[in-house]
């Protein structure tokens, strides 16, 4: 018989660290649903025990998982505990420093209970090749929701480790996605982002494909938007550019294009070549798509000559967004080798020339799209003030009395400012 003082024994509190992309955010949320010995707290500073999902796409993403562990030394007696990519990279070595309790793969979240309560330190990488399994059906603080579809990659770009501590691509079960989604549509969710390492890579080994799931996932009933995480431009399929006319996706694509100079293209031994992704991103934008690119500047061998290559190339893309990163070194990558290395300096000024140029462009779209918003409000950021995504993923500031946060409202009324929309309502 259970007496009431162990039934109502005060559960152990642990606090989510998730650093890095989406694949994390996703990963920390499953960590979440499976727990069920403990409890979740928003506050670090309550916490008994603390899960610390990490990233090691750049050395810098390591540096910032040490100096986080660092300052939960100094203020805090909770347990540490390492997953994520970093966990294949530092993982070993924080463990034997003594700086962490425990570290395990992604693959072994969902024993998140067992793992928390080992006693002795331990080291559990888990499996590469482990396809999720896990159903996620709330997103706390969210009115998105982020849907893992696919995990790993099969590209070798130089600079990327991600391959090597993410795996090759391989695809989540169909049914799986679409129970998800049917559940979260239940809960109220309206917009899904299918995320994963290569998004685009879904259902390559297994006789289907990302514009295949898409259509399915449109017909779950209460799904109002779908929104691709980020895609590679070869990915475009002709099966693909069957979808683009549909209601349900969202008007912009963000496009991974990394850099516009063929020259550098190969350097990185990417799969895309310039001259094709201009003409795709012409016919996208022909289309009415906004569209936006991941960027990395500083890549070694990114000389003058190069580089004005690259400027010349992005004035002539419709872009409208720009994800643009400086090159970080990451050991053991073919790029870690290469030289000359570009100065950090020099990489920033570059980076701030594109995102200049791309902003303008942004502006430029916003001014000449003349139709209602559709925006999406995703939280309050002040006194009776919110923000929101529109369907070409633009953002907008509106002032309201009324709490808004997770409604779909269409506005045609409000100002167009550099760098944002603004309206009242
Ligand atoms: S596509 Fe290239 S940059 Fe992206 S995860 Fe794969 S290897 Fe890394």
């Amino acid at each position: 018989m259970c007496n009431e003082k162990s039934a109502f024994k005060m559960k152990s509190k642990v606090y989510f660290k998730t650093f890095g992309c989406r694949t994390n955010l996703y990963d920390s949320q499953a960590m979440i649903g499976a727990l069920k010995d403990y409890e979740v707290t928003l506050d670090e500073t309550q916490a008994d025990l603390i899960v610390l999902n990490s990233c090691t796409v750049t050395n810098g993403a390591d540096t910032h998982v040490r100096s986080y562990i660092s300052q939960i030394e100094k203020k805090s007696n909770a347990k540490l505990f390492l997953t994520g990519c970093g966990a294949h990279t530092k993982g070993e070595s924080l463990l034997k420093e003594g700086r962490i309790h425990g570290v395990f793969g992604q693959s072994e979240k969902l024993k998140i209970d067992t793992l928390l309560s080992k006693e002795k330190p331990f080291y559990d990488p888990g499996d590469l090749n482990y396809i999720d399994e896990a159903i996620v059906d709330d997103f706390i603080g969210k009115s998105r929701a982020f849907i893992k579809i696919q995990e790993g990659c099969d590209f070798r770009c130089s600079y990327c480790i991600i391959p090597f501590v993410r795996g090759d691509a391989r695809s989540i079960n169909e049914n799986k996605i679409l129970e998800q989604i049917t559940r979260l549509a239940l809960n109220g969710f309206g917009e899904f982002i299918l995320s994963g390492t290569n998004v685009g890579s879904y259902g390559k080994n297994t006789n289907t494909s990302i514009a295949k799931l898409m259509k399915k996932i449109s017909q779950i009933r209460g799904v109002r938007r779908i929104r691709l995480g980020s895609i590679e431009p070869i990915q475009i399929t002709d099966e693909f550019k069957e979808v683009l006319d549909e209601s349900w996706l969202e008007k912009h694509l963000h496009i991974a294009l990394q850099h516009t100079s063929p020259t550098m293209l190969k350097l990185m031994n990417r799969r895309n070549i310039y001259n094709q992704d201009r003409e795709l991103f012409e016919f996208l934008s022909d289309k009415g798509f906004a569209i936006g690119t991941d960027f990395i500047t500083g890549h070694p061998g990114e000389n003058e000559v190069i580089w004005d290559e690259a400027i010349k190339n992005i004035q002539q893309l419709p872009l409208t967004h720009l994800h643009a990163f400086t090159y970080s070194k990451r050991d053991n990558t073919p790029s870690s080798i290469m030289r000359p290395e570009i100065n950090g300096k020099l990489a920033k000024t570059r980076l701030h020339e594109i995102q200049n140029i791309v902003d303008e462009k942004n502006y430029n779209f916003r001014k000449n799209f003349n139709l209602p918003l559709e925006v999406l409000i995703e939280n309050k950021i002040d006194q009776n003030l919110y923000q929101g995504f529109d369907q070409h993923f633009n953002r907008i500031i509106i002032q309201s009395n009324e709490d808004l946060v997770g409604n779909w409202v269409n506005i045609s009324n409000y100002e167009i400012q550099k760098g944002n929309n603004y309206a009242q309502l």
